[in-house]
C-alpha cells in the first residue's frame, strides 16, 4: 500500500469521509462499507490481479475495495448507482489514475461498452455486491456471456453456501448449478459483520469464481435446460415426475423424458448433478420435436 495515501478500509477513516461529504450509508442501495483491511486484501488476493488486467468492480461506494484494486496496477472500471458518490470517489482515490468511475446501475448499462477490453481479453469482476440484488447481478454478468475470466464477490453467506453446494446437500438449488453451470466457485473466507460500517445483520463470505471457457455440461437447448431446472427446484420436495410438470410438460412427456434420460421418476432435483440435468434436457427436446414432427405430418 503507498503508504502517503489513507487506507480507506479502516472505521476512523470511513467515517471521516462520511461525515466531511454528509453522508449516511444508503440501506435502500445496500450500502455496508468495509472497514477491515485484511478483508480487502483477501479479496484482491484471490481477484489475481496483475498490472495488465482489467477489473470491473460493481458498487464502489467511497472507494474501499477499489483503493486495493487499484494497488495492484490493473485498470479499474467501477460502476456506482448512488448519485452522490462519484464526487466523493474523485476526492478519494484522486491518487490513481489508473480509476475510471462509471455512474450507473450495473443491470441496465452496455457492460461491454464501458469496459473497452482488447481483442480477446477477459476481464476479471470484484464486488462487495450490494446484498438486496445479489442474484440478478449474478445471472445478468454470467448469462450474458461477458468476456470475464474470474469473478470475486462478497455476498451473504448463506447466498455463498447456495453457489458452492454440491448434489445432495439441502443447499444445492437452482443458483448452484447456474453458477456451476458457467463457473467452477471455491469459497475464499468468511466475513463476520463487523468488518462492515454500518454491520449488517448476517455474515459475509466471499466466493471467487473461475468463469469456465464453456459451459460445464452442454445442453442442446439451454433455455428448456433452465426450465427444467427452475421446475425441478421450484417444487423441491416434489419428485422429478411430478415437478418437471411444473415446466409445462404433460405426465407422460415428463415420463418418457426421463426413461430416456435414464433417471428414476422418483428421483429428487437436489440429488442430481448438473450432467443428469443435460441429458434429461437433451431428452425432452428430443421427445417435443419428434412430437411436432409427428404433428406436422398429420
Ligand atoms: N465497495 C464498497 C465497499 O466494499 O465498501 C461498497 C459496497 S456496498 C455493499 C454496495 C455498493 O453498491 C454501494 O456503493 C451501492 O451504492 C452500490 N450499488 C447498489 N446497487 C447498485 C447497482 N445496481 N449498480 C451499481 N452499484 C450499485
Amino acid at each position: 500500500m503507498n503508504a502517503s495515501i489513507p487506507v480507506i478500509a479502516d472505521p476512523k477513516v470511513t467515517r471521516h469521509i462520511l461525515s466531511a461529504f454528509h453522508l449516511r450509508a444508503s440501506k435502500r442501495l445496500g450500502q455496508n462499507f468495509l472497514v477491515d483491511r485484511s478483508v480487502v486484501q483477501g479479496i484482491v488476493a484471490a481477484a489475481q490481479l496483475t498490472p495488465e488486467d482489467t477489473v470491473l468492480e460493481i458498487g464502489p461506494g467511497i472507494g474501499t475495495l477499489t483503493q486495493g484494486l487499484a494497488e495492484t496496477g490493473a485498470r479499474v472500471v467501477a460502476v456506482e448507482l448512488d448519485k452522490k458518490l462519484p464526487a466523493v470517489l474523485a476526492e478519494t482515490l484522486k491518487s490513481y489514475d489508473n480509476v475510471v468511475i462509471v455512474p450507473g446501475d450495473i443491470l441496465k448499462l452496455n457492460i461491454p461498452d464501458i469496459l473497452h477490453l482488447k481483442d480477446g481479453e477477459r476481464c476479471k469482476v470484484v464486488a462487495n455486491l450490494p446484498y438486496y440484488i445479489t442474484t440478478p447481478i449474478l445471472m445478468t454478468l454470467l448469462e450474458q456471456r461477458l468476456p470475464i475470466e474470474r469473478l470475486v464477490t462478497m455476498v451473504q453467506k448463506e447466498v455463498a453456501v447456495r453457489m458452492t453446494a454440491r448434489p445432495g446437500s439441502k443447499d444445492y438449488g437452482a443458483l448452484s448449478v447456474a453458477v456451476q453451470y458457467f463457473t467452477e466457485p471455491c469459497m475464499v473466507m468468511d466475513v463476520p459483520p463487523r468488518a462492515f460500517l454500518p454491520a449488517p445483520a448476517v455474515t459475509s463470505a466471499v466466493v471467487a469464481c473461475r468463469v469456465r471457457e464453456v459451459p460445464a455440461v452442454c445442453p442442446q437447448d439451454e433455455k428448456l435446460f433452465f426450465r427444467l431446472i427452475r421446475a425441478a427446484f421450484g417444487q423441491r420436495r416434489k419428485t422429478l415426475l411430478n415437478a418437471l410438470m411444473g415446466a409445462g410438460l404433460s405426465k407422460e412427456q415428463s415420463r418418457a423424458g426421463l426413461a430416456a434420460a435414464g433417471i428414476a421418476e422418483q428421483m429428487r432435483g437436489e440429488q442430481l448433478p448438473l450432467a443428469d440435468f443435460a441429458r434429461i434436457a437433451d431428452a425432452v427436446s428430443g421427445l417435443l420435436k419428434r412430437e411436432k414432427e409427428d404433428g406436422d405430418v398429420l
